[in-house]
């Protein structure tokens, strides 16, 4: 039973952030601790609707009303438990999840919403300090499948998939191209929104569990489609949606334009190892195209590689400052939000669309020339007389990504690809070629976190389900399943 006054008697508290001018100058988290006295009082103001909402918002289904209560009343432990029952990884989403579930909370009609994402990180980080999160090792010999599972990218779709696979009895392998394994966890988000010690601790888990990595394996390259088939009696795809939306204008090959995604990496490693990327921000006027949370990543790496100037570029519009009347309550709205990257310097600047970049005598970037645009019925319209050039000698492409690769493991599968550039499936996540199951944005789309988990989860029950003709492993969705629109 919630308390009854906990949303009339405590105001929904978020977690500080340290000082912009101390925080710019290393890579550690930018949030500070929370306290567990507060957390107990923020998870008191959950009412625990007859309705939770706050379900309906989140893909993986969390019982967030129920580890709230756990928390309110000091039982860490057992709120812990409840967190995994749904979520394999909630430190993960507890750092890099928008989360919609705070958007659908019931008590976000009249008030503020719950901090549910603060519950969520101090349940699982307090549970990692106690020793709470040991591996959970496979079921006993009687129910081991001794049936071999390869899954192939070890994003948060791929690691969820194969814990859960492993768990129950399959013997594992996922096959990873980069050196390390993480996917975007790694080397695409950076350090300052989740330290990597959090993604290396789980993976010490994984490894106690069963599950093998094979890093530094492309798969349909190093090994063949045919002999993963060969070797394997079900594979899970998870491989993303890694091809970037290019800016077909003049100049987009010139020296100094790079995709977020080739610039990215490059810096998480460098911060990693304390060095100088190949790609570096320092001293030059950046600008990043593209306004979502890619560029935000981008802003947050250049000023603390030391950027004279950043200047993320937008097509759209500003977006409003309140839930605009067409994306009411639980629907997680398209609002202005200052992520802490924009907090900490640089210039947004909205509507506009660029027309051509400039060289410089050595053929390198110098500048770029912009339009103002009007988008008030339908497509982009340039506004003559708008245009403008703007100085930058460092360009980075964050415009989304438009698929999955089409490369020698597809080719090799011979799977087939949807309208919308993902690799097709069934409703039980099946591809085209039996056996061979697909998660998370390969399958999707450019997604989120929380979908890639909720994702490997429900793939690995399909796979299961396939493998043994039965499956006891929980689906938090079906492939179809969407946010609410
Ligand atoms: C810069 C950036 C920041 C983001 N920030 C957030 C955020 O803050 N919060 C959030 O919720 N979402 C965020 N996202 C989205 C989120 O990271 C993705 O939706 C999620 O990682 C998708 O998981 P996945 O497992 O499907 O794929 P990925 O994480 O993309 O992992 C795919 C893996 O497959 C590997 N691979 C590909 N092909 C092969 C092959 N042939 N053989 C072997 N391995 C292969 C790749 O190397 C990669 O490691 C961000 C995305 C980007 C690009
Ligand atoms: S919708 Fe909000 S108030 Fe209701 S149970 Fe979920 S978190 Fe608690």
């Amino acid at each position: 039973m919630a308390d009854p006054r906990g949303f009339l008697s405590t105001p929904r508290q978020t977690a500080g952030r340290r000082p912009v001018d101390v925080r710019i100058m290393d890579w550690k988290e930018v949030y500070t601790e929370f306290g567990p006295a507060e957390l107990e009082r923020q998870a008191g103001r959950c009412m625990d609707c007859g309705i939770p909402f706050c379900h309906q918002g989140c893909p993986l289904g969390n019982l967030i009303p129920e580890w709230n209560d756990l928390v309110r009343t000091g039982s860490w432990r057992a709120a812990a438990e409840r967190l995994h029952a749904t979520n394999n990884f909630p430190e993960f989403t507890g750092r890099l999840c928008p989360a919609p579930c705070e958007s659908a909370c019931v008590l976000g009609i009249a008030a503020e919403p719950v901090t549910i994402k603060q519950v969520e990180v101090e349940i699982i980080d307090r549970a990692w300090t106690e020793g709470w999160v040991p591996p959970r090792r496979p079921a006993p010999a009687a129910v081991t499948s001794g049936r071999k599972v390869a899954v192939i990218g070890s994003g948060p779709a791929g690691l969820a998939a194969a814990q859960q696979l492993t768990r129950s009895g399959h013997a594992v392998t996922v096959f990873e191209r980069a050196d390390a394994p993480g996917g975007l966890l790694r080397y695409g988000i950076p350090e300052f929104k989740m330290e990597k010690r959090h993604l290396d601790r789980r993976l010490v888990q994984m490894l106690a569990e069963g599950t093998k990595f094979c890093c530094g394996v492309e798969a349909g390259h190093d090994i063949t489609a045919a002999r993963l088939r060969r070797d394997h009696a079900a594979i899970v795809l998870a491989c993303g949606a890694t091809v970037p939306r290019g800016l077909p204008v003049p100049g987009a090959d010139l020296d100094g334009i790079h995709q977020a995604m080739e610039y990215l990496p490059l810096a998480n490693r460098a911060a990693a190892a304390a060095a100088d990327p190949a790609i570096s921000a320092r001293g030059r006027d950046v600008v990043i195209i593209g306004g979502g949370d890619t560029g935000a990543d981008c802003l947050g790496t250049a000023l603390r590689q030391g950027a004279a100037s950043v200047t993320q570029l937008e097509i759209l519009p500003r977006p409003p400052g309140q839930r605009p009347p067409g994306q009411p309550w639980p629907v997680h709205p398209a609002i202005y939000r200052v992520s802490s990257a924009h907090e900490e310097g640089g210039d947004r600047v909205y509507a506009v669309s660029t027309q051509r970049f400039l060289a410089d005598r050595a053929g390198r970037v110098r500048s770029l020339e912009l339009v103002e645009v009007d988008l008030a019925d339908g497509p982009p319209r340039r506004r003559p007389g708008t245009e403008r050039e703007l100085r930058c000698d460092l360009v980075l492409l964050a415009m989304g990504f438009s698929g999955a690769e089409r490369g020698r493991l597809a080719c090799g599968l011979g799977i087939a690809f949807d309208a919308r550039g993902n690799v097709a499936r069934d409703d039980s996540y099946a591809t085209s070629v039996p056996g061979v199951f697909v998660a998370g944005d390969m399958g999707r789309g450019q997604s989120l976190i929380v979908w890639a988990i909720a994702e490997g989860r429900s793939a690995a029950a399909a796979v299961d389900r396939y493998l043994r003709g039965d499956t006891a492993l929980p689906a938090a969705i079906t492939p179809a399943a969407a946010p609410f629109r």
